[in-house]
């Protein structure tokens, strides 16, 4: 008989701590179904927790042998939570999903099945989100539809969140993207390779309130939007070009009638009306220039992309196969660079 293949699921989390315990429930309960195609293990990133999430899964750890985990320095974000794991996931399949059990467990084994068909990345789309307001829904929406249309040769499908399985070859991919404004969606249809979607319908979040502010999601489309699309430079060129077009023509305009008409001290209006439009657009653009001057910014640092305070690896590796990196490493474990894999 083959030796069986393994999955590892990246749970990116931060401030579940109520949640949790359903949520391994749940997952558990679907590794036991897949029990004999896969061995299946939990690899948990606790990004920055402040309540009490990285205690429980250590509780979980120590009672579940499936169960590893990640304790990164601080609160990086969950794009970095997930790099973060699959810098160290080495499953032959790994899933990535939410803590919140709003990406139903239940729906892994289909994924896998499609995957196992030949697919590098099978994405979940959401049917429907049940319990998000209209405001999330119509942004999401009008976001989806925009990087669509901005980024046409990386085709970042619709609806789709992080929820999905990806073959170790993907994960090998994505390890050599070093980028640090890290917008996960775009870079797994960077990659390529043949990917499929399976649809689902989105649950509400089972404890808690999303961590993902209004705010904080404007910011997170700016990241997809620079880092995938230079259109808003070149609408700054476009638009330039025409109001210096415009501007010509009424150069020549005010030229032709002060020639014809001579000069009666002309309309301060116009004069006002022009010189606030030119500011304007000049200031919107050194604004767009600026979005992305502060994004070379921070790749020119070449700062680690995270940092752990604390590690456990899943215990269900034999003892011979030594390649594996120590079981438990803690305190101020320097982030591997890509390179060391
Ligand atoms: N998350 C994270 N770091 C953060 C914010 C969120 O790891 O800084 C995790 C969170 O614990 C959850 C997932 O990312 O597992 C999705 O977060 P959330 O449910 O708040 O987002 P939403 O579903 O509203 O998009
Ligand atoms: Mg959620």
């Amino acid at each position: 008989m083959r030796p069986l293949q393994r999955l590892t699921v990246i749970v990116p989390v931060f401030n579940e701590a109520a949640g949790l315990p359903a949520f391994w429930a749940r997952i558990s309960a679907v590794l036991d179904t897949l029990a004999d195609t896969v061995t299946g293990e939990l690899l948990f990133i606790d990004d920055g927790s402040r309540d009490d999430s990285l205690a429980v899964i250590q509780a979980l750890a120590m009672r579940d042998a499936r169960v590893g985990y990640l304790a990164l320095s601080r609160n990086f974000g969950k794009e970095i939570a997930m790099s973060a794991g699959l810098d160290f996931a080495d499953g032959d399949w790994v899933v990535l999903i939410d803590a919140d059990l709003q990406d139903p467990p239940e729906l892994i084994p289909t994924l896998l099945a499609k995957a196992r068909e030949g697919f590098d990345t099978v994405y979940a789309r959401r049917a429907a989100r049940l319990g998000e307001g209209l405001t999330k829904r119509a942004t999401a929406s009008v976001f989806y539809r925009l990087m669509g249309r901005l980024s046409r040769r990386v085709e970042i499908p619709a609806d789709t969140g992080d929820y999905r399985v990806i073959s170790r070859r993907a994960v090998l991919a994505l390890r050599q993207i070093k980028e640090r404004n890290r917008f996960m969606k775009g870079l797994f249809a960077w990659i390529g390779f043949p990917s499929a979607a399976v649809t689902y319908v989105r649950d509400p979040r089972s404890e808690g309130v999303s961590s993902f502010s209004l705010w904080r999601l404007w910011n997170f489309a700016l990241d997809g939007i620079t880092s995938f699309s230079t259109a808003p430079l070149k609408l700054a060129t476009y638009a330039g070009m025409l109001v210096a077009m415009l501007a010509f023509v009424a150069g020549g305009f005010i030229i032709l009638k002060t020639l014809i008409y001579g000069d009666p001290v002309p309309g301060f209006p116009t004069l006002m009306v022009t010189l606030l439009f030119f500011s304007g657009l000049q200031l919107l653009f050194i604004g767009v220039i600026g979005e992305y001057l502060a994004r070379l910014f921070d790749e020119a640092k070449q700062r680690p992309l995270y940092l752990l305070k604390d590690q456990k690896v899943a215990g269900v590796r034999q003892p011979t196969t030594t390649a594996a990196p120590a079981v438990t490493q803690s305190r101020s474990t320097v982030a591997p660079t890509t390179q060391d894999f």
